[in-house]
């Protein structure tokens, strides 16, 4: 099996020489993964100063299974898709929701991890539903589901937007009582309350459904899509996906 895959590897050298870019010195790709900067407990900075989480672990896990080297830029969730967009990294691993609007520009590999998403507010906060929001402030974080999802209740609800390029700035906002909640992915929120985040979520405000994927531009890197699928395959058969996410979420 390893035999085959270096054989593969090594076909796949000339190209990669060729161009000189994305490469090392023997010749091997090395592909650009662009992730957000804190998106606990997916990806974030731990207490010894390194990046950590369960995107990290996995994208790791899956490389080794499968023999492909890559590098990774925390550029932040709505950096890392446009730089994807724009063809400027080769793929994104970011809590990145599948959607049926992304699939129109990007190529998703399989499921890898299911969040919904939620409302949350100071700890203690009078808010407690939709309907306390009408005419106050809400925070988002940029080109996200879960502000696409606050935008779409927006007028029913009578709310105002403000955005946030990160999730640490989208709480403390909403703790700091500028504005009254924000919405987040419930695994993150979660993670971050059990952390001692100050913020709570009011019961019932949990909704959208997505699943997080690996993406590549549409059309592009098919073959690092494929490698991730089977790396994902394997690394559940062989419990390293639950060891992974138990490690962050027990
Ligand atoms: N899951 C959300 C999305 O894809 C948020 C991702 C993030 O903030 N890193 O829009």
């Amino acid at each position: 099996m390893k035999k085959r895959m270096m054989a593969l590897l090594l076909a796949g050298v000339m190209a990669a020489t060729m161009c000189g870019c994305g490469s090392k010195d023997d010749g091997k790709k090395v592909y650009k993964v662009a992730t957000d900067t804190t998106f606990a407990p997916f990806e974030f900075e731990n207490d010894e100063g390194n990046m950590v989480g369960i995107d990290l672990d996995l994208l790791k896990a899956i490389a080794e299974d499968q023999g492909f080297e890559y590098e990774i830029e925390y550029v932040g969730f709505s950096a890392a898709v446009t730089a994807l967009e724009a063809g400027e990294v080769d793929a994104v691993i970011a809590g990145m929701s599948i959607t049926d609007e992304r699939k129109e520009t990007f190529d998703f590999s399989d499921a890898y991890y299911d969040a919904d998403v939620t409302m949350a507010v100071a700890a203690g906060s009078s808010i407690a539903s939709y309907d306390d929001l009408n005419g106050k402030k809400v925070a988002v974080k940029t080109a996200t589901n879960g502000s696409d999802y606050a935008k779409s209740i927006a007028d029913q609800y009578g709310f105002d937007i403000v955005e946030f390029k990160d999730s640490p700035t989208m709480y403390q906002d909403v703790i700091t009582g500028n504005t009254v909640a924000c919405f987040e992915d419930y695994p993150v929120m979660a993670y971050n309350i059990k952390q001692g985040a100050g913020m709570e979520m009011p019961e019932g405000t949990t909704a959208a459904g997505s699943s997080y994927g690996f993406a590549v531009q549409k059309g592009q890197n098919a073959e690092l899509l494929e490698m991730f699928n089977k790396g994902l395959a394997d690394i559940k058969a062989n419990g390293t996906y639950q060891e992974i996410v138990d490690k962050y979420t027990k």
